[in-house]
């Protein structure tokens, strides 16, 4: 059989721990005997970024730039632990932020699914994407501690000298508070990638903030929408036959909870940490969760959402057999893959990364699985196998399709 060629490399990032070892493996047993594989290698392994006092990462998120799209293995963030362990120059920032500030990224996570593995939720069929707002909010507030009476203003001074004041609160006695602030551009990236990812995979957009409550602060967040989404959407919505829906943050909880699924769900910042941490756990592991990056101006960084999985490295440091799951890194390699060939109309490719989605889920189906989806699947007879042993069978399933 003849190999895949490619056109336009693919920005690699390596990694870290367990996952840089199933990476390696994933490009030796389910890519390289199918694909010749054209990538760009940035090693964001820790040794390697603090050899480079972090350069490395710069390098990579300015060659997604440059060719489009990137697939990332899961780093370490280091603490104050991995300086030690990494004897490290420095207390390196975490690979995702740098590369997410560079691209000007949103973040969208979504569940790979298969039929034995049911979500907690009865409804749900199909997977919920959640895209969390990645700026602002109460995570760049300033918060105040309040002792005894007194009275809070919010004051704000323009660049001409022009202030203008507000009472907070009168203060009888003790309290706290806080201010929080958003930037229009921010807000605004954040609607066109999500737009833009709506429009890719042709999914519904949801969103929803409290702008009945918060008639300024929340009310800017559906306005922008609102206008971005009538300026450039319109109409390549209703021409790709999907739909922008807002409604409010508790209405949208209660709908999302009552729905088969299927939508791209957009969060402010602090309702997509809390949701995506929620939506993650009912549709079952971690382990099952992608992640892409998208920037406004249209680059694509696939992932997958877990960590390094430590725990499992320090085993087979040991010697001990694994049982990590691989998939959430496969359909990152998968994403990726079916991204480049679209932009380049390579259809064996895009043809080859569903092929490969495919053989992945009907292994799990098939039976065999890894140690932390044995618990939650509803198959009889299952087969649990270890690490690398799961990439086998998964070629195994790949060469009778
Ligand atoms: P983690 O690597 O996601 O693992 C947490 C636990 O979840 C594991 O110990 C394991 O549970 C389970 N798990 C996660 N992925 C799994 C998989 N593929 N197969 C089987 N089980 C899986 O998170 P962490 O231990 O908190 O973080 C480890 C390192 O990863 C840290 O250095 C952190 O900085 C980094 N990290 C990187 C990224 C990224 O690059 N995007 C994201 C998060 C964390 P059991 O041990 O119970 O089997
Ligand atoms: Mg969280």
């Amino acid at each position: 059989m003849q190999k895949i060629k490619m056109n336009v490399p693919l920005v690699e990032m390596d990694g870290d721990e367990m996952t840089r070892i199933i990476w390696q493996k994933i490009k030796e047993i389910l890519l390289e005997p199918y694909i010749e594989l054209k990538t760009e290698y940035y090693d964001l392994g820790l040794s390697k970024r603090d050899e480079t006092d972090d350069q490395i990462t710069v390098d990579a998120a300015n060659a997604i730039k440059k060719y489009g799209v990137g697939v990332k293995c899961a780093t370490i963030t280091p603490n104050a632990q991995r300086v030690e362990e990494y004897k490290l120059k420095q207390m390196w920032k975490s690979p995702n932020g740098t590369i997410r500030a560079i691209l000007d990224g949103t973040v969208f996570r979504a569940p790979i699914i298969v039929d034995s593995i049911k979500p907690s939720v009865r409804t749900w069929k199909k997977p919920i994407t959640i895209a969390r707002h990645a700026y602002g909010d109460v995570y760049k507030d300033v918060e105040y501690r309040v002792e005894g009476p007194g009275k809070a203003e919010l004051v704000f001074t323009s660049a001409n000298g022009e202030v203008t004041k507000q009472t907070l609160h009168d203060f009888k006695g003790s309290g706290v508070m806080l201010g929080m602030h958003n930037l229009d551009k921010s807000i605004e990236s954040f609607a066109r990638a999500c737009f833009n990812y709506a429009l890719d995979q042709r999914q519904d957009l949801w969103f929803a903030t409290k702008d009945t409550i918060s008639k300024k602060y929340d009310h800017n967040f559906k306005d922008i929408f609102q206008e971005v989404y009538d300026k450039e959407y319109k109409e390549k919505f209703e021409d790709a036959k999907i739909e922008y829906f807002y409604t409010l943050i508790d209405d949208a909880v209660a709908r999302i909870i009552r729905s088969e699924g299927g939508m791209i769900w957009a969060c402010k910042n602090y309702d997509g940490d809390v949701m995506s941490d929620m939506v993650a756990t009912a549709f079952g592991s971690l382990a099952m969760m992608t992640s892409v990056l998208v920037s406004p101006d249209g680059n694509f960084e696939y992932e997958a959402a877990h960590g390094t999985v430590t725990r499992h490295y320090y085993k087979h440091l040991k010697g001990e057999e694994t049982s990590t799951n691989s998939m959430a890194t496969i359909f990152a390699w998968t994403g990726a893959l079916k991204k480049r060939g679209e932009l380049d109309g390579i259809k064996e490719l895009v043809a080859f990364a569903e092929k490969l989605e495919k053989a992945s889920m009907q292994t799990i189906e098939n039976g065999i699985m890894t140690k932390d989806l044995a618990q939650l699947s509803e198959v009889e007879n299952k087969k649990i196998v270890n690490t690398i042993d799961f990439l086998k069978e998964v070629r195994n399933t790949l060469e009778t399709m």
